[in-house]
């Protein structure tokens, strides 16, 4: 049996079993097996039906690094990426905003999400203000900035969710109501009727990044659309400090690691299993 607990794989079978790997992995075991039979090889194609499915039932897919290649298929293939999303357990922001999507909340991307403001405008007017850095072609938060970023991020963290949706409507001026919210993972509820998730993860950087801009610029939307920019330099989650993991909004199986490359490449905490950022078409 310890050889079985060995094989078993719970991150793709269970409740996280994706259902397109394991039909495509089967698919192919059974053209393997009607080729040897072809051959009559009656015997090899036995062993290999029997291990084959074995496999795929206790590992979730035979084939090696399926769930980094089946995204990118999916991505290239005229099949709808709503029918993965579906059917995929293991995705985790997308299954949190179907059960969302049942209460009639909507997830938020950001605080900024109303901010009208272009990425280009934004780096440049947070250059001149002395926020961000560039060297060799790399951008990077001033030293004292992102120190600062940091320390107030590890103070929302020890936070409450209530404290924190509390600390956020304080804040803000532009939020009028924000609240608590708990299903399979923990969000702030932005205004009201029915109001915008915000995920803790984003909440917490966001609010840190915006309370440190505050005390270095005065423009209101360059602090909230520059907040939203901050998230891209964080490489653990701020809530549980989890490395993050490159995915892929056309995502069937978490664990897709590449490039950034279109679909838009996304950063995702896999213990809190959210989307701390999307790279929209940046390449
Ligand atoms: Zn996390």
């Amino acid at each position: 049996m310890q050889v079985l607990a060995a094989l078993t794989d719970e991150t793709h079978t269970g409740e996280n079993r994706c259902w397109p790997c394991t039909l495509l992995n089967l698919g192919l075991v059974g053209i393997i097996v009607l080729l040897l039979r072809a051959r009559e090889r009656s015997l090899a194609s036995l062993l290999v039906a029997v291990v084959g499915v074995a496999v795929i039932y206790l590992r979730g897919y035979l084939v090696p690094y399926t769930p980094a290649f089946a995204p990118r298929l999916v991505a290239v293939s005229p099949i709808p990426d709503e029918w993965f999303h579906r059917e995929s357990g293991h995705d985790g922001p997308s299954h949190s905003e179907s059960s969302n999507e049942e209460r009639g909340h909507e997830e938020s991307e950001s605080l900024a999400d109303d901010v009208e403001l272009d990425g280009e405008t934004v780096f440049r007017e947070l250059s001149a203000a002395g926020i961000i850095e560039t060297e060799d072609e790399r951008l990077f938060l001033a030293p004292a900035v992102d120190t600062a970023w940091h320390e107030r991020m590890d103070e929302l963290t020890d936070l409450s969710l209530d404290e924190l949706s509390a600390t956020l409507q304080a804040s803000l001026p532009q939020i009028d109501h924000a609240e608590p919210y708990v299903d399979d993972a923990e969000w702030v509820v932005l205004g009201s009727d029915p109001g915008q998730l915000l995920a803790r993860p984003v909440a917490v950087a966001e609010l840190a990044a915006y309370e440190v801009l505050d005390e270095r610029i005065d423009d209101e939307r360059l602090k909230v659309a520059g907040a939203e920019a901050f998230r891209m330099f964080l490489d653990s989650c701020p809530v549980c400090d989890a490395e993050l993991v490159e995915s892929s909004t056309v995502s069937c199986c978490g664990g897709h690691l590449g490039p950034r490359q279109d679909p838009d490449e996304t950063l995702v905490c896999p213990t809190c299993e959210q989307r701390l950022y999307t790279y929209d078409g940046v390449n």
